[in-house]
């Protein structure tokens, strides 16, 4: 049984308050919270075995050289990879759709097309649009309907020979919509096309399975399930690795240097120029045990209780309108109240000690699309209670009365 009270224990962040207040953590897409394990984990690893990794002989650099490959392997073991070197630690999500979109660069010609949806993070259009303006390639964007899903109607019609890459995200981070990613893959592979998908937002919900996707490439970040900030995974399979020049040249990347040649290392180093982030590396891997642990079932079914019951109690306030109030989401509610802007709200919440995210949360296309600022977003997490909902929406209520 599923008891919220215990696995708050595990969070000492969620003891504290803000402005006198108890916190009401309600900002889970912006960065998760961190258990005591992760938090132990990084302790321990610059109290006992601090050193840098894959080139020491003696036993603090083995020992951490061990630790850090077996972060790999649990990474893989998570996304049900084949291989574990094609499993490559960056720095997060943005580091790995730059690698992926500056790799690109040598595959693609004037004319070639890349497909985009409408419902993107900021970190991945800008890449690909750096990519067009340096190859002569295309963006094509499939756009989106008012309750926040993607036309895939249109989707399949831009799709033709010309199609090189398609990127989208699993889920979408300023509404919560959970995208038909497998369809997406499925009719871009007929045409040859890669896929990459941006997990960032799905992986704290959503446990993938590459293979089954059948997806070509796959990012997330570390900081939104549970692990520290500063580290990620791009996996990639490994016809796709292997064609892809490295990124970033450096230590670690190469198998021989000399001034005339320097031949590069095999997966996944090739792409891991550099000191890592080794500790985080580490503790990304404890992060995802400890998810494992509290079961990515149970924590996306009692996540839609919390989402079903905010949604019912926030719908009752006048005035109040929910973005993409689809079926098919995760536990973020975007909404706004009368014209009032979303910024004077959240200060309000703030002052009662709850933390929610306003603007437009690094997707300005989406709000265009509605015509307006921004949102607030309040998204929620398997810590979170339904007595903190309570909170919030008296906070609304009292914020829109103080500011109507
Ligand atoms: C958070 C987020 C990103 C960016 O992640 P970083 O860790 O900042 O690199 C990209 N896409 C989505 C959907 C996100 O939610």
């Amino acid at each position: 049984m599923f008891n919220v009270d215990k696995i708050r224990e595990d969070f000492p962040i969620l003891k504290r308050t803000v402005h006198g207040k108890s916190l009401v953590y309600f900002d889970n897409a912006a960065t998760s919270q961190t258990p005591q394990v992760v938090i132990d984990t990084i302790v321990d690893y610059y109290s006992n075995y601090n050193a840098n990794i894959h080139r020491g002989v003696h036993t603090l650099s083995q020992e951490a050289t061990d630790k850090y490959e077996e972060a790999r392997i649990k990474i893989q073991k998570h996304f049900n990879a084949e291989k574990a070197y094609e499993i490559i630690l960056t720095s997060g999500t943005t580091h790995g759709i730059n690698m992926i979109a500056s790799g690109f660069a040598s595959l693609l010609k004037t004319g070639d097309e890349i497909i985009v949806s409408a419902l993107e993070h900021h970190s991945n259009i800008v890449p690909w649009q750096m990519l067009c303006e340096k190859t002569g390639a295309i963006l094509k964007v499939i756009p989106m309907d008012e309750d926040g899903t993607l036309r895939m109607d249109i989707y399949h019609e831009l799709l033709t020979n010309k199609t090189k890459i398609v990127f989208c995200n699993h889920v979408s981070n300023a509404l919560g919509t959970i995208n038909p990613i497998e369809e997406i893959i499925h009719a871009a592979h007929k045409f040859g096309a890669a896929v990459l998908i941006d997990g960032a937002q799905a992986t704290p919900h959503i446990k993938p399975d590459v293979q089954e996707l059948d997806v070509d490439f796959y990012v997330a970040s570390a900081h939104k399930l549970c692990g520290p900030t500063g580290v990620g995974v791009l996996y990639g399979k490994e016809e796709w690795l292997q064609k892809l020049p490295p990124y970033q040249g450096g230590g670690e990347m190469i198998e021989t240097v000399t001034f005339d040649k320097t031949t590069y290392a095999g997966l996944p180093h090739k792409f891991e120029a550099g000191t890592p982030n080794i500790c985080g590396g580490i503790a990304f891997g404890a992060a995802i045990d400890y998810m494992n642990s509290v079961g990515f079932e149970t924590i996306a079914s009692y996540e839609n209780e919390l989402l079903e019951y905010a949604t019912s109690k926030l719908l009752n306030i006048e005035g109040l309108k929910i973005y993409a109030n689809n079926k098919c989401k995760t536990a973020v509610i975007s909404f706004n109240v009368n014209d009032i802007h979303p910024y004077d709200i959240g200060s309000i919440l703030d002052k009662l000690g709850i933390a929610v995210r306003t603007g437009h949360h690094c997707a300005q296309p989406i709000m265009d699309f509605y015509k307006i600022p921004g949102t607030i977003r309040a998204s929620f997490s398997f810590y979170n209670t339904k007595e903190e909902i309570d909170v919030l929406v008296a906070g609304v209520k009292r914020a829109t009365m103080m500011l109507s």
